[in-house]
């Protein structure tokens, strides 16, 4: 038997990448063939607002929304992203550290980024994992390397949630992920008092035909995470050059088609540093929108990763729109007063000190533990050197969960466990509604009490249960003073965590 030649293997890579896109899919979304972003729009919404100073009596006014939970128009983002007055940027802090306080209370939930694969028939020129990287160690997990990961991150770190990660690839196609997420669930490892285990799997997968979104559902998945990197079409074929993944409309009404599939937990992003970043939060406004305008439901999560150091990456080298760590703040603002029910989640790409600031602004998810090499849990220690050959990117933060606990804790946040909601059907327009209402934030502190009990009793190191009791008495007085209802069947359940019992919740 002949092995086939790379000439052959690049041909099919390329047929199978190109059989995947169906533009009929999408055809209904966009009428006259046109997306729903208009650069030309949103250019002509920051010019208008750069034109005239913000008036600070309209900028109360579009704050007074925000902080009644609605979310903004893109001429309103637009104002406010003009506002320079140092007294009026400091009120927009404060009212996004409001909302936050409102929506979520001072919950932070944590997950793991989980890479499956680095294999990428894309060649995104600021990414490690492009194919023209030939520096790259490729390797797909198997499901016994899978189950060993999946193994230290519940069994010993003690993650409840995980955002799995797959390139773009014939070898990691929706029967491989929908594999892996079995897999995942299936683990059960016996930690200090109870066990641990994944209860949430979030997948941050290739752009999906809507055949394949609905089996993924099936599987389990919670939230469905697919970024546009940037909202800019000319910039996005520019840093896209020929692959599957240049096909920008394609990409943009992903979550279209996972709403369509019946996912209603949608995780949208942008990568910040790749163009004007002013251009990318009204882009990610205007997904918002549209998400909200064609299904009633909005994002589940936003997110807004900054370009980090990458091998071989030569975008990451010559762009001139890196983001200073000031207009990283304003980003975490700005989008929290925007959209101001959805989760915003923050990741171990940014260094501590920069975290510990944008937590307290309206930051509601956060990765502990992080590694981003495949098997980077299982075959290394959690704090050993990064590996520019293994991973698409340089972490700036690889603490491990417990000293990130301890930290927020120290900060006055509880970390949630919670995986209850999406169990509970609490998903979609019914996890808006909650959130909308500020129902929400009263309603899962029970379990982000419940979970942390369990961690901090199966993993937590003796400083950071000592840290962590602090912030847990806290919240259980403030249940038993301002939930009297709830009190009696709230404190049967607490007595059945600390007794040994798990995965209680409400
Ligand atoms: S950004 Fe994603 S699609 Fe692009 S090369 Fe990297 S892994 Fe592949």
């Amino acid at each position: 038997m002949t092995s086939p030649t790379s000439s052959q293997v690049t041909h099919d890579v390329a047929s199978w990448a190109q059989s995947r896109i169906n533009m009929d899919e999408i055809a209904a979304w966009r009428p006259g063939g046109r997306d729903f972003i208009d650069p030309n729009a949103i250019r002509a919404h920051l010019q208008r607002a750069a034109e005239q100073p913000p008036d600070a009596q309209r900028v109360r006014d579009i704050l007074a929304k925000a902080r009644a939970i609605h979310t903004l128009s893109l001429d309103e983002l637009a104002t406010l992203l003009h506002v320079t007055d140092p007294a009026l940027w400091e009120e927009m802090r404060t009212v996004a550290a409001e909302i936050k306080l409102k929506v979520y209370d001072r919950r932070i939930v944590t997950f793991a980024p989980l890479y499956i694969g680095n294999c990428c028939v894309n060649n995104c020129l600021y990414c490690g994992l492009r194919v023209e990287n030939r520096h790259m160690d490729r390797r797909v997990l198997s499901m016994t390397e899978l189950r060993n990961e999946v193994e230290v991150l519940a069994g010993r770190i003690g993650h409840k949630r995980l955002i799995i990660v797959f390139g773009e690839h014939p070898s990691m196609d929706v029967d491989f992920i929908c594999e892996c997420i079995r897999t995942i669930y299936s683990v059960r490892v016996r930690a200090r008092v109870g066990w641990g285990s994944i209860r949430r799997v979030n997948v941050n997968a290739p752009p999906l035909r809507i055949e394949e979104l609905r089996r993924l559902h099936e599987a389990g998945l919670g939230t469905y995470q697919v970024f546009q990197e940037t909202y800019d079409p000319e910039l996005y074929r520019q840093v896209h050059p020929a692959a599957f993944k240049a096909n920008y409309s394609w990409r943009l009404y992903t979550m279209h088609r996972a709403m369509a599939a019946g996912i209603d937990d949608v995780g949208i992003g942008a990568l910040f540093g790749l163009g004007d970043w002013k251009f990318e939060v009204m882009g990610l406004l205007a997904h918002a929108i549209e998400l909200e305008r064609v299904f009633g439901v909005g994002p589940h999560t936003i997110s807004f990763p900054r370009l980090e150091p990458a091998d071989h990456a030569p975008y990451v080298q010559e762009t001139r729109w890196r983001v200073s760590d000031t207009d990283m703040e304003r980003i975490v603002v700005l989008l929290r007063l925007a959209v101001p029910y959805t989760g915003m989640i923050l990741t171990a790409r940014e260094p501590p000190d920069v975290r510990r600031r944008l937590l307290q602004l309206g930051v509601t998810q956060t990765d502990g533990s992080a590694r981003i090499a495949v098997g980077g849990y299982s075959t290394s220690d959690v704090r050993s050197e990064q590996s520019m050959e293994r991973q698409q990117f340089m972490l700036g933060d690889t603490r491990s969960l417990d000293d990130l606990v301890r930290d927020l804790a120290e900060m006055g946040l509880i970390v949630s466990f919670c995986t209850a909601g999406y169990r509970c059907g609490r998903t979609g327009q019914c996890i808006m509604d909650l959130l909308r209402s500020g129902a929400e934030a009263r309603f899962c502190k029970l379990n982000a009490i419940l979970t942390y009990r369990e961690w901090l009793d199966d993993f937590a190191s003796e400083p950071t249960r000592e840290a962590g009791e602090r912030v847990l008495q806290r919240e259980i007085g403030e249940v038993r003073r301002t939930m009297p209802r709830w009190w009696p069947a709230f404190d049967a359940a607490y007595q059945r965590v600390a007794a040994g019992e798990r995965d209680i919740y409400f």
